[in-house]
């Protein structure tokens, strides 16, 4: 018996989570279910995350959490329950599968058929952001080393249990040099442990065009947060329906397993929600627990009942389609079809092996010294003014550079440059030995100019390679 969470959730949630564990349960899935509550009378009790203290204990001591939509209210400050989850719980990864079901489900790529693997918990979504000046504001991208390689390890891993051939990663290491640049190089070193699948790197922009295009073209992909966030909706939705795809979070000591689709207020109550988003969460979920025979019979009567032609309104097509049904008559035609398989239609392969991978080691360690340090002023005159007060600044550090939004315009300004209101002055020690607190006195010196400093970022070299970037001239 395996130990679960389950919430019921709000809007359709009820009715399909009903559904799917009445399919589960038919099946002989060995389940122990703990019910907890989540959603929409959660967060109106006044918690803002939408999730009660006990619940977490709740999730801490079962081995994976079912979950239905749930409803955010609007307004009022509520934070993200699914970004609360997957932080609290270290969720690190969160896979998609892309599946499209032609020629009995409507889509305009009937051959795709791909995973998204994506990095949960750093980039942007952090949220650590600040408005610095009365123009700028600033959100942080975070990419860590062993971020990257505990998803792009899982992603490898992923990939050689289930019988895929290849594995793209996207970034946009072109301009983010240093953070995507890392997830890349970090791809690359650990791909070299899969000699037998495929590896490739796309650019972001061309590889979301051509994910868009042709999908047919990728197995696994393995994306950095913001990316992978946007790609799999796109995926999703070219594959077909809303309602026929699942997600799994996937962290080290725990999971949770949900629809992609939201609660569909609208359509609640009614009996007519499509639970197959869900209901193939609960086969990733099976799987995860280890059950990936039972995964697979459910899927074959799924994919069986598919091809029946016994569809819920979402995909139903006059003409194509033969029954039009609510979603308990959906889980009852997946129930009789049990111990059947489809015709056309296939069935994921069964994992080769539990999916198994190495966790990351703490990066080795560098000789990281200080070489200076860019200071942001908030300055709302002309370059040249603000060159007037620099002068003479410190004895100890040399002027290099000022940057403007990531622009160099000093030394050789160029008049089209448009600016704003924070400038970013790059001290480089004239001296070696800089200690952390060099600096000081320059700061202090740069507080009695009529200047207010709105960002410090010390200037690190990391085994004599610079840890920042460097305008053209300092190349
Ligand atoms: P939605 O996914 O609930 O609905 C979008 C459209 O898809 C609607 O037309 C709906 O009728 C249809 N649809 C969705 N699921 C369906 C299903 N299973 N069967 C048939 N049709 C289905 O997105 P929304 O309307 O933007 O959001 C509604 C609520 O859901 C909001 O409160 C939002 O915050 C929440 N939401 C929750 C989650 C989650 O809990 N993981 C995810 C997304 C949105």
């Amino acid at each position: 018996m395996h130990h679960i969470a389950v919430a019921f959730g709000d809007g359709i949630g009820p009715e399909i989570m009903e559904a799917t564990l009445y399919i589960l349960k038919a099946a002989g899935a060995p389940l122990e279910i703990e019910e907890v509550e989540i959603g929409e009378k959660v967060y109106l009790r006044g918690e803002k995350a939408g999730i009660a203290k006990e619940t977490w204990e709740i999730l801490r001591n079962t081995k994976a959490f079912l979950k239905a939509p749930i409803t955010t209210p609007q307004g009022g400050g509520f934070k993200s329950l699914n970004v609360t989850v997957r932080t609290t719980l270290g969720l690190y990864a969160n896979i998609r599968p892309c599946v499209s079901y032609a020629p009995f489900v409507e889509t305009k790529h009937p051959v795709m058929d791909l995973v998204i693997v994506r990095e949960n918990e750093e980039d942007l979504y952090t949220g650590v952001e600040y408005r610095r000046t009365d123009d700028l504001y600033q959100a942080l991208k975070f990419i860590t080393t062993t971020g990257s390689e505990r998803i792009i390890r899982y992603a490898f891993a992923y990939a050689e249990a289930h019988g895929r051939k290849k594995v793209t990663c996207f970034t946009k290491d072109n301009i983010l040099k240093i953070s995507d640049g890392e997830f890349h190089k970090v791809f690359d070193r650990i791909s070299k442990e899969y000699p037998h699948i495929t590896a490739e790197h796309w650019i972001v922009d061309i590889g979301a065009a051509k994910l868009a295009d042709t999908p047919e073209a990728f197995d696994v992909l393995v994306l950095p947060n913001l990316y992978g966030d946007i790609l799999s909706d796109v995926a999703a939705e070219i594959a077909g329906s809303v309602g026929l795809a699942g997600s799994a979070n996937i962290g080290t000591q725990g999971a949770m397993f949900e629809a992609i689709h939201g609660s569909a207020p609208r359509r609640a109550g009614q009996d007519v929600a499509n639970p197959s988003g869900l209901l193939l969460a609960s086969l990733q979920m099976l799987d995860f627990l280890g059950e990936n025979k039972i995964a697979n019979t459910i899927e074959n009567a799924w994919l069986k009942t598919l091809e029946e032609g016994i569809h819920t309104y979402d995909i139903f097509k006059e003409g194509k389609s033969k029954t039009k049904v609510g979603t308990k008559a959906f889980a009852e035609a997946v129930i009789k079809h049990l111990g059947q398989k489809p015709e056309i239609l296939k069935p994921r392969p069964l994992p080769k092996s539990h999916l198994s991978f190495k966790q990351p080691e703490p990066p080795k360690e560098t000789q990281k010294k200080l070489s200076g340090i860019d200071i942001s002023v908030e300055w709302k005159g002309s370059l040249d003014n603000l060159l007037s007060h620099l002068k003479n600044i410190s004895e100890h550090y040399e002027l290099k550079m000022i940057g403007n939004r990531g622009v160099k315009v000093w030394p050789n300004p160029l008049p089209e440059t448009t600016t704003t209101d924070e400038w970013r002055l790059r001290f480089i020690a004239k001296h070696p030995g800089l200690t952390q607190t060099s600096y000081l006195p320059l700061l202090e010196a740069l507080s009695k100019k009529p200047l207010r400093w709105s960002h410090l970022d010390p200037l690190y070299t990391f085994d004599n390679v610079p840890g920042y970037t460097l305008s053209q001239e300092e190349q």
